[in-house]
């Protein structure tokens, strides 16, 4: 008898006016293999892992066969990118449709590499082997520190080759996401579609992502002020691991409030707020310190494409959507200053609290402290094994930190409990993962399922993850990743 899949498809999206897509199949490749496949994903997704492990999943996975019930589209959606405004689009991405879980809930699942669409441009519509794998460690380990983030289901190498700088071996990511409506989509419409339309998509992702929101007399503003709630909460959740998302541009900022597109990111080593890694962000745009306010850039993009559905008077309209935006720093300082208090030990909240760590961070940076090790230390008591113990700016911030946690009435214990459930031990490590995607590409994947595992329970700080905390024998600081790829 034959095991059901059980895909289980809605095509929502394809219901949409044709012009927000082209429906359009994946490119079959030559020799799809199954590289990796996330088997607790699959399951809370209802699928049947067997299946999926035999040569009926590579086929899926690979665009060469089409699950039932799907119905392949490519998106259509613009940006800005680096700050200059362009039509984009899925270039090398067909969205098979949208998973019904078990459970009922609703995602988007998306081959990544699966060839040419009407976006490419001048693209090739292919993805290489190491970034597929990339993002899937990249994303898995977020998804692992309570990161909101689109997952990764599996990778399949295609058996064909791609061209880059170097002859590469092709790959396809099977990406999972909450939706992949971006703030690039709603640009797209708002320009080049008509305003019943961009209704339409507003209604459309309304109903998908804020169901349960009061909508109000106005649900386009309840639209903004939860998408901008979302990037805030998101991208202090980003400031407070280090993670660097490296390419901010509008197409890569998703409405529901997850992390997309794992491109030139990587996690910061040394503390520095200019930590770029993206070898083509020469300028900084996207620096570790800059996410913040590119994230209120972004928003405010946003917000331009809403004007018509603010309010029939245009006037009126902007003043409604600039509140919304000039609340985005609030927002995130708030969520900001709640995780580091929590990274702290620290419960309640004193007006002194900020200065208190902003000046360790000042220390961090000043000493070229490691950021994720130096709050591990201060977890589990180990200052002595770091470079900020010597100092004299540290023995007196110690003190003060000790004087402050004494201001609480949690005990100590409970502190710490606090600060090792909100402290990663582990965290994708660019030189880690460099060496998993180096061993993977001689056929060795053995070293990224340890990874993975590790990345997989960051917050459990167990001895044998110890080895996943030290730097890299020369410097992280000089790591640069290619997008594009
Ligand atoms: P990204 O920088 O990953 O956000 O991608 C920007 C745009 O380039 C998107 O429209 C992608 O679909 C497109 N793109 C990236 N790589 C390729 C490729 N190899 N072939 C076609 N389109 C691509
Ligand atoms: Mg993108
Ligand atoms: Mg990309």
């Amino acid at each position: 008898r034959k095991i059901e899949t059980s895909w289980n498809f809605d095509n929502s999206y394809a219901r949409l006016p044709k012009s927000f897509f082209t429906s359009l199949k994946p490119s079959p490749v030559k020799g799809p293999e199954l590289i990796t496949l996330n088997d607790t994903l699959a399951a809370s997704l209802g699928l049947n892992i067997q299946e999926l492990r035999s040569s009926d999943g590579a086929a899926i996975f690979a665009g060469n066969q089409i699950p039932a019930g799907a119905a392949p589209l490519a998106q259509a959606y613009a940006g800005h990118q680096y700050g200059y405004f362009t039509m984009l689009g899925d270039g090398r991405a067909i969205l098979l449709g949208e998973q019904i879980t078990p459970k009922g809930e609703r995602f988007d699942i998306q081959l990544k590499g699966s060839g040419r669409t009407p976006y490419s441009r001048g693209g090739d519509g292919r993805a290489v082997l190491g970034p597929m794998l990339r993002e899937y460690i990249i994303s898995e380990a977020m998804y692992a520190l309570g990161i909101p983030t689109t997952r990764s289901l599996a990778v399949v190498s295609t058996g064909e080759t791609v061209i880059r700088e170097t002859m590469q071996p092709g790959a396809i990511l099977a990406r999972v996401a909450a939706s992949h409506i971006r703030v690039g989509t709603f640009q797209y419409v708002s320009n080049w579609c008509s305003t019943d339309e961009l209704r339409n998509l507003a209604d459309y992702t309304l109903q998908r992502h804020y169901p349960d929101s009061h909508h109000g007399a106005n649900p386009y503003l309840t639209l903004l002020r939860e998408a901008i709630r979302r990037q805030a909460f998101l991208i202090a959740k980003w400031q407070l691991v280090g993670f660097v998302h490296g390419v901010m541009n509008t197409d890569n900022m998703a409405i529901s409030g997850e992390t997309i597109d794992y491109g030139p990111c990587a996690f910061m080593d040394i503390y520095d707020p200019a930590t770029v890694f993206s070898s083509i962000d020469s300028k900084g745009r996207y620096a570790y310190g800059n996410q913040p306010s590119i994230g209120a850039w972004n928003l405010a993009r946003f917000a331009e494409t809403l004007l018509p559905l603010l309010h029939e008077n245009e006037e009126e309209a902007i003043h409604l959507a600039e509140i919304e935006i000039s609340k985005f720093n609030e927002l995130y300082h708030k969520y900001w200053m709640k995780g580091m208090r929590e990274k702290l030990g620290i419960f309640n909240e004193e007006r002194e609290d900020e200065v208190l760590i902003q000046s360790l961070l000042n220390m961090m940076q000043k000493y070229s402290a490691d950021y994720t090790n130096i709050f591990c230390a201060l977890t589990h008591d180990k200052m002595e094994e770091t470079v900020l113990y010597n100092t004299e700016e540290f023995s007196q911030w110690y003190q003060l930190w000790q004087a402050r946690m004494g201001r609480q009435k949690e005990t100590k214990e409970i502190s710490k409990q606090l600060m090792s459930d909100s402290n990663p031990g582990v965290i994708p490590r660019n030189h880690r993962v460099e060496e998993a995607l180096e061993a993977a590409e001689k056929g060795d994947y053995s070293v990224m399922e340890r990874l993975l595992h590790v990345l997989s329970n960051p917050y459990g700080h167990l001895p044998e993850h110890a080895e996943y905390a030290k730097l890299p024998e020369v410097s992280g600081k000089c790591y640069k990743t290619y997008c594009g790829t």
